[in-house]
Order: structure tokens, then C-alpha cells, then sequence
């Protein structure tokens, strides 16, 4: 029997009447003759709600009881989903991260999978039973429960699909699949019918959040073809599938945008060999993940590097430049939460010139000031100011041609 994996997301399954609409599609499925693997998130915010209450009662918050905590939420949905299930007479049973065999590293609350042993699962596939798996949980080799980073049950689902060898892995959230911007900010965005995995792994990397990357990644390795659809109307959604000649080639085809990210500068950086290497070590070597990197010419034997990492690393990474910053002889380390990103995504773009300038001159439309610039073969990112990110992402919308009715 051909296999699928439903992935739902917290707001598909927010509310009672939310799981059950879930268990009803899930038993649809299996009427249709396929075995269904399901993977759940946490009920609509649970997880913030723990971050918080993780929050107000500790300072320290130890990682490995962060993830301890955080992973309760998943258990709610899967044993919830399960009953709900039961009372439509499909034999569901429900597994833990750990249960289903997702072995990751030890980096808890961003941790790596390393291997899916499923063999419950199939067991219980075999039984004729339904496995229902908590999403964005694994266990490490050293026994301890672990979290997949925020998103995470995207990845969880597709590590299950190539493992199981399902035909597809459908991922059900709250929109109708992937638009050409956020449909939440940009009201005239079209859903695409199909896109490439190279064009969605920029879209995820970008900052847009339907699919995580990691999931997309994986995919795109794994040769797993996804379905991005909506829970609330069932009609067919987004497919992200391997590039072919039919794919049309827009050559834009989306606007993305991110505000998850600050910026840093280090002025009066000595223009010696070595201390770029030794400012961005000392930042890996913390795990912080540094995205964008601008170094201006020397002016004078000094030079200021800006950079760009996540907002929730911006306090470590502020105070380890300014060790470094100390001890290399540099000027100040300047901090700055208030920017955004803006990207275009299109595969059309490599045979495409002058796409820069469009992007710069449709900005400069707009008053919009830009602070850095960079780009791959398939993608411009621009970052901004944080509270005029929304704007640049309409008018870019607008500019390409990408308006619908
Ligand atoms: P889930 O809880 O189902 O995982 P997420 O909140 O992680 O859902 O992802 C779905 C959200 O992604 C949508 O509600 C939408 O606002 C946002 N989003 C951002 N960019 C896009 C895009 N290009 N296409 C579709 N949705 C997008
Ligand atoms: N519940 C987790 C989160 O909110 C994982 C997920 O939903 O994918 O990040
Ligand atoms: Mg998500």
C-alpha cells in the first residue's frame, strides 16, 4: 500500500474541534486505500506559552530542561489525535521522538538528526495501525530528550517519509501552500502550483517560514517529493518537487522577508591576515549562526566589519566581538536590533540582468535606505529598517509583476 506522511501544524490542530477535523481527514486517507504516517506540532501556541513560563521561572533555563519541557507539548496533540482517532474506529497508536527511533546529536534545543530507526513504526504500519509521532523531538545518543529548533516537526516529518520511503510528505498548516509573499502581509499573493526545491530552500532561508529549512534540505537530499496545503480547506496545494523543463521560470518568484535577525559592527578593525578568521571562530565555535557579511575597503589600515546573526544570539555575540574587539586592538562593537531583510527568489534571475537594479530603484521609490546587500545565483537580499520591511515587501510584490486579482 502506497504511504503518506500528514504533517499538521499547532493551528491545525489548536482547538478540539481542530483535532477532530484532523482525525476525520486521516481516516479519509486511509479509506482511500493509503497508509498514513501522521506528525504533529504542539496545540496552536503551546510552545511559546512554555518558553515563556520557562522564562518567568528561571534565569538560567538549562537546555536540556528546556527541551524536556518544550517536547510535552507535542505528547498533548499525539495522545489527543489518538482518542479522537479511536472514536472513529481507526486503530491509531501514538510514539515520542524517542519512540519512533529519531536518534540527533547532544545540542539541545537545536539539534541535528543523525539517523530514523522507525521500527516501531513499521510494526506498527504492519499491524494495520496508524503511528501518530510528536513532531521537533529526537533522543540523543546520551539518552537525553532533544528539540529539533523552532519548526522543527517540518523536519521530523520528512526525516519519517525517507526513511519509511512514503510517496510524499504533505504538510498541512493554516495558508493554502506557499504564496509568492507572505499572504499575510501581502494580500494580493498568488499560491504557486509548483516550485523547485533550489527556489524553496532560498524561500526558507530567507525568512519564509511555511516550510523550515532543515525540511526542505532534507527533501531536497532525500528525494522527497512535499505537499504544502491547508488544513481548514483540504484543496490541493503547493508542490515542491526537483526542477523539470515544464516548471515555468519566473524570474522572480517571490518575495520574502525576515525579521528574525540583528546586525553588529566592529569598526577599527586592524587590516591585518587572520582577524576576520579569528572574529568569526570565536562566533562558530558558540554556535551562532552568522548570516551576512559586509567588510568595507581599508581606510587608513583599519576597517569596519558588519554582520548579521540571529536576534535571540545577539547579546552573546555582542559580547564576545567585544572580548575579541579588546584584545585585537579594534574600536566598538555596535549592536543594532532594528533591522529586517528583504529577498528576492527566482531561478529566472541567472539568465535575468538588471534585477538589482529594479530591486535598488523600486526601494529608493520608496524612501526606503538600504544597509546591506547580498545575493546568490538565485536570490537579492536587501537589509532594512525593521518597521519598513512590510512596505518593501508590497511594493517588490507589485514591481515583479506578481500581483494577483
Ligand atoms: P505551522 O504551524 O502549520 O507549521 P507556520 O506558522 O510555521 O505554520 O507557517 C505558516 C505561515 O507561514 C503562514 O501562516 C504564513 O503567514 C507564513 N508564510 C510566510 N511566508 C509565506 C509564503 N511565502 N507562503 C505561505 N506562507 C508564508
Ligand atoms: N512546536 C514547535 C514550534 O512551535 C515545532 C513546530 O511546530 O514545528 O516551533
Ligand atoms: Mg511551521
Amino acid at each position: 500500500m502506497a504511504l503518506v506522511v500528514q504533517k499538521f501544524g499547532g493551528t491545525s490542530v489548536g482547538d478540539a474541534e481542530r483535532i477532530r477535523a484532523v482525525a476525520d481527514h486521516v481516516a479519509r486517507t486511509r479509506r482511500q486505500g493509503q497508509d498514513v504516517v501522521v506528525v504533529v506540532s504542539a496545540m496552536g501556541k503551546t510552545t511559546d506559552e512554555l518558553l515563556r513560563l520557562a522564562s518567568d521561572v528561571s534565569g538560567t533555563r538549562p537546555p536540556r530542561e528546556l527541551d524536556m519541557l518544550l517536547t510535552s507539548g507535542e505528547r498533548v496533540s499525539m495522545a489527543l489525535l489518538c482518542m479522537a482517532l479511536a472514536d472513529l474506529g481507526v486503530d491509531a497508536v501514538s510514539f515520542t521522538g524517542s519512540q519512533a527511533g529519531i536518534i540527533t546529536d547532544s545540542a539541545h534545543t537545536r539539534a541535528k538528526i543523525l539517523e530514523v530507526r522507525g521500527d516501531r513504526l513499521r510494526e506498527a504500519l504492519a499491524e494495520g495501525r496508524v503511528p501518530v509521532v510528536a513532531g521537533f523531538q529526537g533522543v540523543s545518543a546520551d539518552r537525553d530528550v532533544t528539540t529539533l529548533g523552532r519548526g522543527g516537526s517540518d523536519t521530523t516529518a520528512v526525516a519519517l517519509a525517507a526513511a519509511l520511503e512514503a510517496e510524499s510528505c504533505e504538510i498541512y498548516t493554516d495558508v493554502t501552500g506557499v504564496f509568492t509573499a507572505d499572504p499575510r502581509i501581502v494580500p494580493k499573493a498568488r499560491r504557486l502550483g509548483r516550485v523547485s526545491f533550489e527556489e524553496m530552500l532560498e524561500i526558507s532561508a530567507s525568512g519564509g517560514r511555511v516550510l523550515v529549512l532543515r525540511s526542505v534540505e532534507f527533501a531536497r537530499n532525500h528525494h522527497v517529493p512535499l505537499h504544502v496545503r491547508s488544513s481548514f480547506t483540504w484543496e490541493p496545494g503547493t508542490w515542491v518537487v526537483e526542477e523539470d523543463e515544464s516548471m515555468e521560470q519566473a524570474v522572480v518568484t517571490a518575495v520574502t522577508h525576515d525579521t528574525s535577525e540583528a546586525k553588529i559592527t566592529v569598526t577599527g578593525v586592524p587590516d591585518r591576515p587572520g582577524l576576520a578568521a579569528r572574529l568569526f571562530r570565536t562566533l562558530a565555535d558558540r554556535s551562532v549562526n552568522v548570516d551576512m557579511i559586509v567588510q568595507n575597503t581599508s581606510h587608513e589600515g583599519t576597517t569596519d566589519i558588519s554582520f548579521t546573526v540571529p536576534r535571540v544570539d545577539l547579546d552573546t555575540s555582542v559580547q564576545l566581538a567585544g572580548a575579541l574587539a579588546t584584545e585585537i586592538g579594534a574600536g566598538e562593537v555596535l549592536a543594532d536590533a532594528g533591522i529586517a531583510k528583504v529577498s528576492l527568489v527566482g531561478a529566472g534571475m541567472r539568465s535575468h540582468p538588471g534585477i538589482s537594479a529594479t530591486m535598488f530603484e523600486t526601494l529608493a521609490d520608496e524612501g526606503i535606505n538600504i544597509e546591506m546587500i547580498s545575493t546568490s545565483s538565485i536570490r537579492i537580499t536587501c537589509v532594512v529598517r525593521a518597521d519598513l520591511v512590510e512596505q518593501a515587501v508590497q511594493a517588490l510584490h507589485t514591481a515583479f509583476g506578481l500581483d494577483g486579482t
